[in-house]
């Protein structure tokens, strides 16, 4: 059972460091897409409400507030997923699209094809990309790292949609987990029909203590090469030459270990 909490807020723009972005939009705290890696997880420092996964926070004036005009590259959302199923009966993504100037250099990210729905709204935004998160994940790696959102098959499928209704798209593969997420597959299936990538390797410190238990746990051998130095390094440079062939414009690479570095 998800907790519903209303709120308002005071401003709806927040400046934030994420590399090539100016502010960040959450009309949405907390997501009940409950990935069990989820690096937003840590607003439950401050957020009093229960486990991540459990609540949900809706900034019920985001529509109003987001009339505000920014100068600069806005990214939707980073804690919290703005089409989780929530939004399909509260539409409050939808009315923040509405009312946001439409000349906002905007960047959507989700894991869900409800995205399919504003389609309409996208099309007004002079500058707009619209990424979904794509993995390989599948059964019990599906359950146990993301119980809740639309299965990959969903997603590629929506971003094929949005592809042909002229959006400029993006597959956001993340987390790489060695060994648990199938590069080369992924990109043939998928780069008919994305313009860009941007590959993810797992932030092990952000996913925090239980994820990393459970790898521990359920896949040593996996975990073992986030936690070696060496082979973690070895593993990144197989990623870029993977990603060298991707045939998509500049993929980037973002990982984590030993130091943030955006390749
Ligand atoms: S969809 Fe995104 S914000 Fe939501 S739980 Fe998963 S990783 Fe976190």
């Amino acid at each position: 059972m998800i907790e519903l909490i209303k709120t308002s807020a005071r401003r709806i723009y927040t400046r934030t460091r994420i590399p090539g972005i100016d502010y960040v939009i959450n009309q949405y705290v907390g997501c009940e897409h409950a990935c069990t890696y989820c690096y937003a997880k840590f607003m439950c420092r401050w957020k009093k409400h229960g486990k991540w996964g459990s609540w949900i926070e809706a900034k019920m004036n985001a529509p109003e507030l987001v009339k505000e005009i920014v100068n600069g590259k806005v990214a939707m959302s980073s804690v919290s997923d703005p089409y989780q199923p929530v939004e399909k009966k509260l539409e409050l993504t939808r009315q923040v699209l509405e009312n946001m100037d439409k000349h906002t250099r905007l960047d959507i990210l989700t894991k869900s094809d409800l995205v399919l729905r504003d389609i309409d709204l996208f099309k007004e935004f002079k500058a707009i990309n619209v990424g979904l998160t794509i993995n390989t994940f599948k059964g019990r790696e599906k359950e146990l790292f993301e119980p809740n959102p639309p299965s990959n098959e969903a997603r590629l499928r929506a971003l094929r949609i949005l592809k042909k209704n002229n959006i400029p798209t993006y597959g956001f593969i993340s987390p790489v987990i060695p060994g648990l997420v199938d590069l080369e597959p992924l990109i043939a299936e998928s780069r008919g029909f994305v313009d860009y990538y941007i590959v993810e390797m797992i932030n092990m410190n952000a996913a925090g203590h239980e994820f990393k238990k459970l790898l521990v746990e359920d896949y040593p051998r996996n975990h073992e090469i986030t936690a070696n130095k060496e082979k973690f390094r070895e593993f990144i440079e197989e990623v870029k030459k993977i990603l060298g062939k991707s045939g998509t414009k500049a993929p980037q690479l973002i990982t984590h270990y030993p130091k943030p570095i955006v390749v």
